[in-house]
């Protein structure tokens, strides 16, 4: 990167000769501008973000002939997504890893790259802490076993009420300003009376956002639930969206259409600060400005309001970017020489109100990969804000123990075991996505999609289909560039 020294920018009108640096040329002195494709550059669109939703708008309106340029502030793309190596072959996805049925756009962009899925796997019985005595680890195939039907009652309650939410309005949903006041745990206390089936679903149903029951409305719970088509879709495996995995891992996806995007797509560019009017932006990273009529801002929310904006959005989006925090989940991973527990009848699921892990399952790839087994282990919400002030060791430890509770004494022997906290990663902060706090559905409605001028936002987060998934992602980078082209 070129530098403007100290002594150049004072020693003359500054902003003039910053402005001569970036526009790439040598300045009197000799200095050189930045290298070719960074400084001061236009186009008729920006994008903020190279996540999917980034990469999905640039791509379309890239294929509809559209200049665009997108600036990601890491040093590659995919945002959530991110896929590494296992040793000896297979993949390890940290980030972002299923994809199921209704999920028609992550299926469509994987088929245009050229990708392709293989289903998980899902013979075998599963785990879960019976509600009718914690002590007791049920397995179990099919839905009929002990307590199901206190669990079934519950679901479907939460199903009944999801049912009458639209997702495009939840605000206007019957009786929303009562239930966006209330917690998911207020509403578990008056509608579940079992303890332990408030806690198990509790921790199941907010676990799409990772947040816990206390800190999450009702009607964004619902809301949730209902734009991701019902609780059986959205946790499920066989039909649900836990269906299937992709082959290589999610962000080769994402590499591949930011490969397509070519130069398009500049890395190591984090926004700082955004000057719009009527006519345009003008999107300012640390070396590179871009002069655009849009802006496509596609970070999760509250880090779109970390950026500057001159002149400020109105108040209902700036009041609501403060109250659409992450959610918060550990996600970690054991390697075995082989996945032992198919063995044993088990097909790795396990669910658990009681331990730190919350919720595990099979994570392996095919057989012509690898024939490891790759176990997933989720630490949720309040039990990941109690882990992460553990020693690493303290907490693998106490992740293996009871890895050994549920899946017996083979579970202690893992090759190698790796933990991923997106809240400890700046340009994330947490996921599995963003969720508005209690009374921030009602206050702010639909400022949560509202265009600012030239400003679009998207982000699974904006998604009324699929919201905390790559698919819904996708989409809403597929609308901002449909809404934008409309009008170039
Ligand atoms: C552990 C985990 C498990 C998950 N499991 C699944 C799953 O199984 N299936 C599924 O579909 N989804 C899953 N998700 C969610 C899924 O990964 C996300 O919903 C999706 O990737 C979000 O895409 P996005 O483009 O909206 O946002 P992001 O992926 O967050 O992309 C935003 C991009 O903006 C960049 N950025 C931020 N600030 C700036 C700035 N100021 N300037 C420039 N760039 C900036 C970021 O670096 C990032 O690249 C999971 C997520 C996690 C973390």
């Amino acid at each position: 990167m070129a530098r403007i020294s100290r002594r150049h920018v004072l020693g003359g009108g500054s902003a003039l000769l910053i402005g001569a640096g970036l526009d790439g040329k040598a300045d009197a002195q000799g200095t050189q501008g930045p290298p070719a494709g960074r400084g001061r550059l236009t186009a008729d669109v920006c994008g903020v973000g190279a996540g999917y939703a980034g990469l999905a708008a640039a791509y379309r309106l890239k294929q509809a002939g559209v200049d665009v340029i997108v600036l990601e502030a890491r040093n590659r793309v995919g945002g959530r997504t991110l896929t590494g190596p296992l040793e000896g072959g297979g993949w390890i996805d940290y980030g972002g890893q299923w994809v199921g049925p209704t999920q028609d756009r992550f299926y469509e962009l994987i088929r245009e790259m050229g990708g392709q899925t293989y289903p998980s796997y899902a013979s075998g019985k599963s785990i879960e802490r019976s509600v009718l005595d914690p002590n007791v680890l049920n397995r179990f195939s099919g839905d009929q076993y002990p307590g199901s039907n206190i669990l079934k009652a519950a679901y479907d309650k939460i199903d009944a009420l999801a049912n009458t939410i639209d997702p495009n309005r939840p605000w206007a949903a019957p009786d929303a300003e009562r239930l966006d006041a209330m917690t998911f745990t207020e509403w578990l206390a008056a509608n579940v009376p079992n303890e332990n089936a408030r806690a198990l679903v509790g921790g199941v149903t907010s676990s799409v956002a990772c947040a816990s029951p206390s800190e999450i409305s009702i009607l964004e719970m619902a809301y949730l639930v209902k734009a991701c088509n019902g609780l059986d879709k959205l946790f499920g495996f066989a039909g649900g969206a836990q269906q299937d995995r992709v082959i290589h891992g999610t962000q080769p996806i994402a590499r591949e259409v930011a490969k397509r995007l070519g130069d398009t797509v500049k890395l190591g560019a984090p926004v700082r600060r955004i000057r719009w009017n009527g006519e345009g932006v003008e999107v300012a990273s640390d070396d590179i400005t871009v002069s655009a009529r849009f802006a496509i801002i596609c970070t999760p929310p509250h880090l779109a309001g970390a950026i500057e904006y001159d002149p400020s959005p109105p108040t209902a989006r700036v009041q609501l970017t403060q109250r659409w925090p992450q959610g918060l989940v550990i996600k970690v991973q054991m390697i075995y020489d082989e996945p032992y527990w198919r063995a044993d009848g088990l097909n790795g699921a396990s669910l658990d109100y009681r331990t730190m892990v919350g919720e595990t399952a099979d994570s392996g790839v095919p057989e012509q990969y690898s024939r490891k087994g790759i176990m997933t282990g989720f630490i949720y919400s309040a039990q990941a804000r109690k882990a992460s002030a553990l020693p690493a060791a303290e907490r693998k430890k106490i992740v293996l123990d009871e890895m050994v509770q549920k899946f017996g004494p083979k579970a202690a022997n893992v090759i190698e075991y790796h933990e991923m906290n997106w809240s400890m990663q700046q340009w994330t902060r947490g996921c599995f996505t963003g969720f508005l706090t209690p009374g921030a559905t009602t206050l702010f409605r639909s400022a949560v999609r509202d265009p600012v001028g030239p400003l679009y936002w998207a982000g699974t987060e904006n998604s009324t289909l699929w919201p905390s998934f790559i698919d819904g992602a996708i989409r809403t980078g597929e609308l901002a560039a449909k809404q934008v082209r409309a009008q170039l």
